[in-house]
């Protein structure tokens, strides 16, 4: 492992000159943060517009309202290039993004404000330039090449900082392609981990992860340190702090992650760990608490179905063929239910149950919307008893009904199931009696 620190700004962190001066002054606080990866920049204050939305406007128009976006992508670049003194000529961009366009490649289009970027903060720093469409490696379904990029990257000289711009890449076929919205976090973790980087920091405007979300706990403490698998279980749940798969790439290294705050660079922020490196923790302890509302709840039941094998199978099978994903399957004797998301449901209701009668018969079926689900998370709950009593303890003494529960067999979660109407109040008591 090198000494590297390869470090992630936001859109937010980019928003402007004065935002990208903060970010130059962290870069160059610390020489071994050498390499820097970056979103396209974000918005400067709460109606302002994205970058990004706005390429994905342009390349979704034509004519005079595409227009009508080339000419505020033009003006917001040039304000920042003038603020910053960077003299760029933009005309080849938009060119460029105008041909794009016009052959319907969307990805190029939309991966154009992080190239951008990248080459603005880069002339700031003093940095190389390092394309991701050259380095940045994936295979043909879109997921990292690590082997191929470890070795592009690799043939880096070591005595130079270097800008990438995040949430793209290239594929076999040599075509650029970007990740899902919020990639460029994945793009940090790809090059720290082909990197072999001593720590992957991924600056925003935040400092770093709270014990849940401060839109229901407005005091909700800050999580100090966090494992790979917790956070997966959190932001599955709805916890929206990095990318869903940026864990992916660092495991099985032993890089931590830390979440930190380019507005405020002396908080600690968040790190997250492997399982290995997790620190002390008080047994019974719980990092987090995640949740989303929206959910069915279709109830299966059926006499003896313990005694026919296969019945699961079955019951998934047709869930599959309607393109369901199901989130939960908790069961009890005699039944067996199945959460899904209610939007993936729609309009499929009744041909499910059908298939469930046809498939799995003779079966009633029952269906719940309305559900929120809540995961307490928590590696320290494993093997100790009382977490579960205290969740329920505290959500009944609230007066709020609990629908389900389901814990999985790794013990570093509990979930709930409650009415939507019922989320927030549950989310405040289990926060209350932990915190
Ligand atoms: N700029 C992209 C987005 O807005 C990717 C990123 O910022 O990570 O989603």
């Amino acid at each position: 492992m090198s000494n590297v620190i390869v470090t992630k700004f936001g859109g937010s962190s980019l928003a402007d000159a004065t935002q990208i001066r903060k970010v130059v002054d962290i870069v160059r606080s610390d020489p071994r943060r050498r390499f820097v990866v970056v979103s396209a920049p974000g918005k400067r204050h709460g109606d302002d517009e994205k970058v990004t939305d706005m390429l994905i406007e342009y390349g979704r128009t034509q004519g005079l309202p595409r227009l009508r976006v080339e000419l505020r992508l033009k003006l917001r670049f040039q304000t920042l290039l003038d603020d910053l003194g960077v003299a760029l000529d933009l005309s080849l961009f938009f060119r460029t993004l105008y041909d794009a366009a016009a052959r319907g490649n969307t990805d190029l289009v939309v991966s154009r404000g992080e190239y951008l970027c990248a080459r603005i903060v880069a002339d700031v720093l003093g940095f190389t330039f390092v394309d991701a469409l050259a380095h940045i490696a994936l295979d043909d379904r879109g997921r990292p090449n690590m082997a191929l990029t470890t070795e592009l990257l690799g043939e880096l000289p070591e005595d130079r900082g270097y800008v990438i711009p995040g949430f793209y890449g290239f594929m076999p076929n040599l075509k650029v392609k970007t990740f899902s919205r919020g990639g460029s976090d994945l793009t940090g973790a790809i090059v720290a981990a082909a990197v072999g980087a001593k720590e992957y920091e991924n600056w925003t405007d935040v400092s770093g992860l709270r014990m849940t979300d401060p839109r229901i706990v407005s005091t909700a403490k800050r999580i100090p340190e966090v494992t790979y698998k917790e956070l997966r279980e959190l932001t599955y749940m709805g916890a929206t702090v990095l990318h869903e798969e940026v864990i992916f790439p660092l495991l099985g290294t032993d890089i931590p992650i830390r979440l930190r705050n380019t507005n405020e660079p002396s908080d600690p922020g968040t790190i997250i760990v492997g399982d290995e490196h997790v620190s002390k923790r008080l047994p019974g302890s719980i990092v987090g608490i995640a949740g989303k509302k929206d959910f069915t709840v279709i109830r299966i039941e059926k006499g003896l179905m313990n005694q026919e094998i296969g019945f699961i199978r079955r019951v998934a099978a047709v869930f599959e063929k309607h393109g369901v994903s199901i989130e939960h399957m908790p069961g009890g004797i005699d039944t067996l239910s199945v959460v899904v998301a209610s939007d993936n449901i729609a309009g499929r209701r009744n041909a499910i149950a059908h298939d469930l009668q046809h498939e799995c018969g003779p079966v009633r079926v029952f269906t719940h919307d309305n559900m929120a689900l809540i995961c307490v998370v928590g590696t320290a709950m494993a093997h100790t008893p009382g977490v579960a009593a205290r969740v329920l303890q505290s959500v009944a003494r609230s007066s709020v009904n609990v629908r389900m529960i389901d814990q999985g067999s790794s013990e570093i979660s509990i979930i709930i199931g409650v009415e939507n109407a019922d989320f927030e109040t549950a989310v405040h008591a289990i926060y209350h009696s932990f915190a």
